[in-house]
């Protein structure tokens, strides 16, 4: 597991260095390194030189990352950056904002998705199943019972 606060997606703030004040995606992160690479932040041009005479030489612009620290994280509910701080919810480490929102959108994503399902198909199938079992064995009850009443019936009006 990373120890990063910073994940990739998010949108965050760079605190530091000549990019300092963008907010920006994050495009990767390796934790290893500590380094994120934000969408056009500390943008490094490389020259491309020409190999051979089809091939043209040009400048490719890639976002070289930095280190981590110089960046929080933008809450996308409160629209703050914040300091992570972390929840366990359901067994899961999840970022939170001092706002209280999630800061993971998997997670929140994965919550909606539980609670829609926990809340509707489930009672509702029980429900079902127990009706068309029901209304089957009184079928069946009504089916059997029918034969024996008319035959009581007989055995009545012969008597
Ligand atoms: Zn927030």
């Amino acid at each position: 597991m990373s120890n990063l606060k910073v994940k990739k997606g998010d949108t965050v703030l760079v605190i530091a260095g000549k990019d300092k004040g963008k907010k920006a995606k994050v495009l990767a992160v390796s934790p290893l390194k500590n380094r994120v690479i934000v969408e056009g932040v500390n943008v490094v041009s490389k020259c491309k030189k020409a190999r051979s005479a089809q091939e043209k030489s040009e400048i490719i612009k890639k976002e070289a990352g930095i280190d981590a620290s110089n960046v929080m994280v933008v809450c996308p509910k409160c629209g703050k950056p914040t300091r992570v701080s972390h929840q366990i919810i359901d067994g899961k480490k999840v970022r939170v904002c001092k706002c209280g929102a999630s800061l993971d959108k998997e997670f929140v994503k994965e919550v909606k998705k539980a609670s829609k399902t926990d809340k509707t198909p489930k009672p509702e199938p029980a429900v079902k199943e127990t009706k068309k079992k029901a209304t089957k064995t009184t079928k069946v009850a009504k089916k059997e019972e029918k034969p024996a009443k008319k035959s009581t019936k007989k055995t009545k009006e012969s008597k």
